[in-house]
């Protein structure tokens, strides 16, 4: 079975080397949604106040920084609701995908 190549990663030794772009961009993630998310999460940017911490909890590494706030790569994003969950302003919800 052929299996895309990773990029070997480097451990970053401070919060500002950890890539500003999608995960695509950085390397960690080779091949887009397949189509089989369900849910999606959708960001109210007014909500928002750029804490960062959905960037950090994200598993796939998908959600970027954009203006001081953050901003998601759909094409990566598995719709597991962890940063949803994880939002202190609610400033992210999970919809049905197809819904918006
Ligand atoms: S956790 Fe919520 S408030 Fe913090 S950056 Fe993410 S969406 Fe914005
Ligand atoms: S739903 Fe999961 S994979 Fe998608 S942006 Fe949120 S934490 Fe990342």
């Amino acid at each position: 079975m052929n299996r895309p190549a990773l990029r070997k990663y480097v451990n970053p030794q401070f919060l500002s080397d950890l890539p500003e772009g999608p995960c695509y961009d950085a390397g960690h993630l080779v091949t887009v949604n397949a189509g089989w998310r369900t849910r999606k999460p959708v960001l109210d940017s007014e909500a928002c106040t750029g804490c960062y911490i959905c960037y950090m909890n994200c598993p796939e590494g998908v959600i970027f920084k954009s203006d001081d706030k953050v901003d998601i790569d759909y094409d990566f994003c598995k719709g597991c609701g962890i940063c949803a969950n994880g939002c202190p302003k609610d400033a992210i919800v999970m919809i049905r995908e197809g819904e918006a």
